[in-house]
């Protein structure tokens, strides 16, 4: 059995190369990633908002995770 071209985080995701160093912080990726998923939360709940009815399902449920992660 050859080895693998590359690794991956089970954590973060972050990869690295087979042979390189997979040396890497989880905390930093794992920070950058629940922002990027609280603001693409945020712009569902705009949109589902703007464009259907009060209180939509979907804005709703976005609304009830951005609450859920903000109060960590
Ligand atoms: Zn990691």
């Amino acid at each position: 059995m050859s080895n693998p071209v590359s690794h991956t985080c089970p954590t973060c995701g972050h990869t690295w190369r087979h042979g390189h160093s997979g040396d890497h912080n989880c905390t930093t990726r794992l920070v950058q990633q629940r922002g990027e998923l609280l603001a693409a939360l945020e712009a569902i709940a705009e949109w589902t908002e703007r464009y259907t009815k009060p209180d939509h399902p979907i804005s709703t449920v976005a609304r009830k995770a951005i609450a859920n992660v903000g109060a960590l």
